[in-house]
């Protein structure tokens, strides 16, 4: 059993500190927010993500989790201090490493013990040595501390599965005794580690998160081609599954990634590159696609209807994925503003994500355009005009494609998930498009009769 103190309480901090405590050690998390370790040491995770509320209930009752504002005390005598605080993109793309800076400071500050910083945030290569620097300059007490890299490979929404079964675990260290001490702390897990250095465990979460990137990128420029081209994206990728060099993940083609890691990931391994006098080609056409395919269901919609002024506009999920209340880089930021700027009245819906989206936009007017948030997807469907589905949670997966003809004025939706099969939704007679596939174009559409549909009403 080892003393650990984590430091931030996010959504790698928390998941990880929890998770150790849970292996049996002890662990104190630490955070700036006194709001968020209130919340917690009251029982309520600050983030939503299954199993973490029971385990940090569990944990906290039979002692082995504690959380705390004073950092002080935490890191004092740990044996190993985890920080996994924020690393955000800046304009220029790189990564803000000024919250893992304040951190390092902090650790010098206080640690009255020999013992092993640990950066588990992801970080450009050659923050490592940085930190270890760092903290050797504002060292205060005469005790050894080494600093070793720990990239988090976690989803959000399955981020307590992640690090319980993770596929594998990447230590980077640069001695014996900072190798030895990591292996101990991974050793009641039992899962796969792989040692390295300290510079390749940190190229190995980019490489990683980039490559997934362009997995998702290459799959959404392939999926437009369809389009033009008459073949369907499914079906293309059902076949590219087989393929074991390829793999079956991440080939669902959809509106682009989203969340706090490929965006910023992305554009931070780009800088690095440029930094270095080397164009990382492939990243750079992994961003652009992204960046275009997030608003390209509003484009279809745009240049089918006349206008969104006055229309009333469904929006099915916010969150970048589901199984999250995570909202950064989620596609419904880039469409909202610009249906809100068009006029038109949206009635959003997504089961966890609501409450933060209305804090960056409230309920009530904007502009000429309006927005409501509805606990009933139903609500938001009734007399719509249009439905845009920007994110796959279950509860719109539920519904049938009938419920979409019988609930909205005009049945005419906008899939960024590809949920629905295309011919489903032609016998349902709802006008869909969706990505990478082929559109159900209202005029092509046949009444039971064989008659032409009515033209739409507004
Ligand atoms: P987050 O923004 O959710 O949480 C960061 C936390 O750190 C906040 O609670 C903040 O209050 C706290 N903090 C800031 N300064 C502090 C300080 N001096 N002392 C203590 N706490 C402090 O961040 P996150 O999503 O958990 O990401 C953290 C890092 O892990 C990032 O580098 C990210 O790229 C990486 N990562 C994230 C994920 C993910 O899915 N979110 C997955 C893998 C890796």
């Amino acid at each position: 059993m080892k003393k650990i103190a984590v430091a931030g309480t996010g959504y790698v901090g928390l998941v990880a500190g929890v998770c150790f405590a849970e292996m049996g050690h002890q662990v104190t998390c630490v955070d700036i927010d006194q709001n968020k370790v209130e919340l917690m040491r009251s029982g309520i995770s600050p983030i939503y993500e299954a199993d973490l509320q029971d385990l940090m209930v569990k944990n906290y009752q039979a002692g082995r989790l504690d959380y705390t504002t004073d950092y002080q005390v935490a890191y004092k005598d740990a044996d190993a201090i985890f920080i996994g605080v924020g690393t955000p993109e800046q304009p220029d793309g790189s990564a803000n490493l000024s919250y893992i800076a304040t951190v390092a400071r902090q650790i010098a500050e206080s640690v009255e013990k020999d013992c092993l910083v640990v950066v588990k945030s992801t970080v450009p290569v050659g923050t490592n040595d940085k930190v270890d620097q760092f903290i050797q300059d504002f060292l205060v007490n005469d005790v050894r501390v080494e600093v070793a890299s720990n990239p988090e490979f976690l989803a959000q929404g399955s981020a307590v599965h992640d690090t319980l079964y993770a596929e594998r675990i990447i230590i980077g260290t640069e001695s014996k005794w900072a190798e030895e001490l990591l292996q101990d702390i991974y050793k009641p897990f039992n899962l796969p580690v792989v040692s390295v250095n300290r510079r390749s465990a940190e190229m190995i979460k980019y490489a990683s998160n980039d490559f997934l990137a362009l997995k998702i990128s290459y799959m959404n420029d392939i999926a437009n081609l369809c389009e033009l081209v008459g073949a369907d994206i499914q079906d293309v990728a059902k076949g590219m599954s087989f393929d074991e060099r390829i793999g079956s993940k991440f080939l669902n083609a959809g509106i682009g990634f989203g969340g706090s890691c490929f965006p910023k990931d992305t554009k931070a391994l780009d800088y690095l590159a440029k930094q270095n006098g080397y164009e990382l080609k492939t990243v750079q056409a992994t961003i652009d696609v992204n960046k275009a395919q997030k608003t390209m269901l509003y484009k279809k919609a745009s240049r089918r209807l006349i206008t969104f002024n006055g229309l009333k506009v469904a929006v099915l999920g916010l969150t970048f994925k589901p199984g999250t209340d995570d909202l950064r880089e989620a596609a419904s930021l880039e469409n909202v503003p610009l249906l809100l700027e068009q006029g038109a009245d949206i009635y959003a819906f997504d089961p966890v994500g609501a409450d933060n989206f209305a804090k960056v936009h409230p309920e009530g007017q904007h502009g000429k355009g309006r927005i409501t948030y509805v606990s009933n997807i139903e609500e938001a469907l009734r007399e719509a005009n249009v439905c845009f589905i920007f994110t796959e949670w279950g509860e719109v997966k539920q519904l049938t494609p009938i419920m979409y003809k019988e609930l909205m004025r005009t049945p005419l939706v906008y899939d960024g998930r590809n949920i629905y099969s295309v011919e489903e939704m032609e016998q349902a007679q709802v006008e869909y498009h969706s990505i990478g596939r082929k559109a159900v174009e209202r005029q092509n559409m046949k009444e039971s009769n064989g008659h032409e549909l009515q033209s739409t009403r507004y």
